[in-house]
C-alpha cells in the first residue's frame, strides 16, 4: 500500500462524506429517482456488461443475465420502499397530561441515517451484490452515502459499472459523493477504509478471515461502528426417510443441482446433508452420487477460490473417520465434485468436519435417530440456511428439529433446495455468527435498508423540526 493508495480512499470518503448532509436530507422522489436511473443504466448496457463479467468471472451468460435482472428489480424495489415512504416512518406518541408513568411528553420515533457506508463488494455476485448491488441499493435507499470497495476478482466489471453510475449521479445533479469507489492493491487499504474516521458503517460479503479481521478493525475505532459482514454458511439440509422415500431420485437430482450450481459458489449452497439411518435413505445417497459425480462445472471465480476449496475438501478427506462416496471424475474448466460421508458421532466431535467447504462438495452426516440428528443439526451453531424435508407431522420430535432449525439458521425451509434467495419483504438471509455478524439484520430483502438507519426520539419537538423529517 502506497501512500498515494492511502490518499485515494480519503478522497473518496471525504467525498461521501460531503454528500452525507445533502443526501440524508434529500426526499423521496430524489432517491427514488436515483435508484431507478442506476437500474435502467444497468439494462441499458447489459450486453457489454455481462461479457465483462463472464471475462473475469466466467460464470457464464445465463446466469449473469439473470443476474442483472435481479440487480435491476432490487434497485427498483429498494426505489418503491423509498416511494412508500419506508426509510421516512415514524412512530408518534401524543403527550399526556398528569403524573408519570401515565402522564408523558410528546414523543416522535424518527430514524436517521447512518453516513457513509464502506461496502465491500461480493466475489460470487458481480452484480448482484457489487458495485450497485443490494447492499448499494439499500444503504442509497436509507440515505447513506456508499464508498464501494470494488473486488479484485472484477476489477474492469466494477470500473464500468461504477462509470455507468456516475453518469446517472451527474446528470441527475447530484453530488458526486453519493457513491464513490476505491479499488486497494493491499489489504491495508481495506484496513484503513474500514477505520476511517468519517465512515459510518460497513456491509461485508465474503470469506470468514478477511471478514474477522475487517470486524475486529472495525471494532478496535475510537468509535467502533457497525459491521454487517456475511463470514460463511454450511446450509445444512435434514432429509427425514418419509420425505426422500416419495422421490428418491427426483430429490437426489435436485440437491446435486443445488450443490454444483455455480460451481457451488453460492453462499446458501447446501454443504452438510444429515440422514437417519435407513434403506430410504441408502437408496438416496446411492442416487445423490450417480446424479452428482458426472456434474460439469465452469471455473472458479478466482485462483485463490479455487485453491481454498481444494484445501477445504482435501481436509475433509484426511479426517478421522470420513469416506469419499465416489472418485471425483476429472475436473473440467472448474473443479469435479465430491461427496463425503461421516457419522453424526464424528460430526458432532469434530468442528472442523463443520467448516464451509465454497465450491461443489457436500458431506453427508449419518444419524442413529432422530435426536441424534437434531444434535447433529444443534452443533453447527450459525448458518444462513437450514432445510427440513419430511416435518410435515406435528410430532414432539419434529418440533425439536424445528426448534434447533431456528436456533441456528436466518431461513428455514420445509421444501426445496437453499440456493435461490428471493427478493421480498419477509425475506431474511442473515442468521447467528458466521453467518452475520448482526444476526437480526438481513442482508437481501427489503428489511436490509433498516441496517443503515438509526432511530432517534424527538421529544416536544417543534412543528418545524418534524414537518423536516417528511419523505
Ligand atoms: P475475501 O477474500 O474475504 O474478500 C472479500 C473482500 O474483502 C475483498 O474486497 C478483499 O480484498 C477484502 N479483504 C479480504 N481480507 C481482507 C483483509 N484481511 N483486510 C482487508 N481487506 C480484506 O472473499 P473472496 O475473495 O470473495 O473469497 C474468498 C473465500 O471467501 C471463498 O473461498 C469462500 O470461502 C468465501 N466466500 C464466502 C461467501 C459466502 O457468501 N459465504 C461469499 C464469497 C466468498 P481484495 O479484493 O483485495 O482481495
Amino acid at each position: 500500500m502506497t501512500i498515494s493508495d492511502f490518499a485515494l480512499i480519503d478522497r473518496a470518503v471525504a467525498e461521501a462524506a460531503e454528500a452525507r448532509p445533502i443526501w440524508a436530507q434529500s426526499g423521496a422522489t430524489v432517491r427514488s429517482q436515483l435508484l431507478r436511473g442506476l437500474a435502467d443504466v444497468l439494462e441499458a448496457n447489459a450486453d457489454e456488461l455481462i461479457g465483462l463479467a463472464d471475462r473475469e468471472t466466467g460464470l457464464g451468460e445465463a446466469r449473469l443475465k439473470g443476474e442483472i435482472a435481479r440487480t435491476a428489480y432490487q434497485l427498483r424495489g429498494f426505489a418503491s420502499e423509498v416511494d412508500a415512504g419506508v426509510p421516512f416512518r415514524r412512530i408518534d406518541d401524543a403527550a399526556v397530561e398528569g403524573l408519570p408513568p401515565a402522564g408523558r411528553p410528546r414523543l416522535t420515533r424518527v430514524r436517521v441515517p447512518l453516513g457513509p457506508v464502506a461496502m465491500f463488494s461480493a466475489s460470487n455476485f458481480p452484480f448482484a451484490f457489487s458495485v450497485l448491488g443490494g447492499d448499494t441499493a439499500s444503504a442509497l435507499a436509507a440515505g447513506c452515502p456508499v464508498v464501494v470497495k470494488a473486488h479484485s476478482g472484477h476489477p474492469q466489471l466494477s470500473r464500468a459499472v461504477f462509470d455507468l453510475a456516475r453518469g446517472v449521479i451527474a446528470r441527475q445533479q447530484l453530488p458526486a459523493g453519493v457513491l464513490t469507489m476505491v479499488e486497494s492493491a493491499s489489504r491495508a487499504g481495506g484496513g484503513h477504509l474500514v477505520q476511517h474516521p468519517d465512515i459510518a458503517a460497513v456491509a461485508f460479503t465474503g470469506s470468514y478471515q478477511g471478514g474477522k479481521a475487517l470486524w475486529k478493525l472495525a471494532n478496535e475505532r475510537r468509535h467502533p461502528i457497525p459491521f454487517f459482514g456475511e463470514l460463511g454458511s454450511v446450509n445444512p439440509l435434514v432429509a427425514l426417510p418419509n420425505a426422500l422415500a416419495k422421490d428418491p431420485d427426483g430429490l437426489a437430482k435436485a440437491l446435486a443441482g443445488s450443490i454444483t450450481l455455480g460451481c457451488g459458489q453460492f453462499c446458501t449452497s447446501p454443504g452438510v446433508i444429515v440422514l437417519l439411518d435407513d434403506p430410504a435413505s441408502d437408496r438416496f445417497v446411492a442416487s445423490l452420487g450417480t446424479a452428482l459425480k458426472p456434474i460439469q462445472t465452469h471455473r472458479m471465480l478466482t485462483d485463490g477460490i479455487r485453491s481454498g476449496f481444494e484445501k477445504a475438501a482435501a481436509a475433509i478427506a484426511r479426517a478421522n473417520d470420513v469416506q469419499a462416496l465416489f472418485e471425483p471424475a476429472v475436473d473440467g474448466a472448474g473443479p469435479a465434485p465430491q461427496l463425503f460421508q461421516v457419522s453424526a458421532e464424528r460430526f458432532i466431535a469434530d468442528e472442523r468436519l463443520r467448516d464451509e467447504m465454497f465450491g461443489p462438495a457436500a458431506i453427508v452426516v449419518r444419524a442413529r435417530s432422530l435426536n441424534e440428528a437434531t444434535e447433529a443439526l444443534a452443533a453447527i451453531g450459525g448458518t444462513l440456511t437450514a432445510t427440513l424435508w419430511g416435518v410435515e407431522e406435528p410430532n414432539e420430535a419434529n418440533r425439536a428439529l424445528v426448534r434447533v432449525a431456528e436456533t441456528i439458521a436466518g431461513r428455514v425451509l420445509f421444501a426445496g433446495v437453499p440456493t435461490g434467495v428471493a427478493v421480498t419483504h419477509a425475506q431474511h438471509h442473515g442468521g447467528p455468527w458466521p453467518a452475520s455478524t448482526a444476526p437480526s439484520t438481513t442482508s437481501v430483502g427489503y428489511a436490509a435498508l433498516e441496517r443503515f438507519l438509526r432511530p432517534v426520539a424527538l421529544q416536544d419537538a417543534p412543528a418545524w423540526v418534524l414537518e423536516g423529517k417528511q419523505g
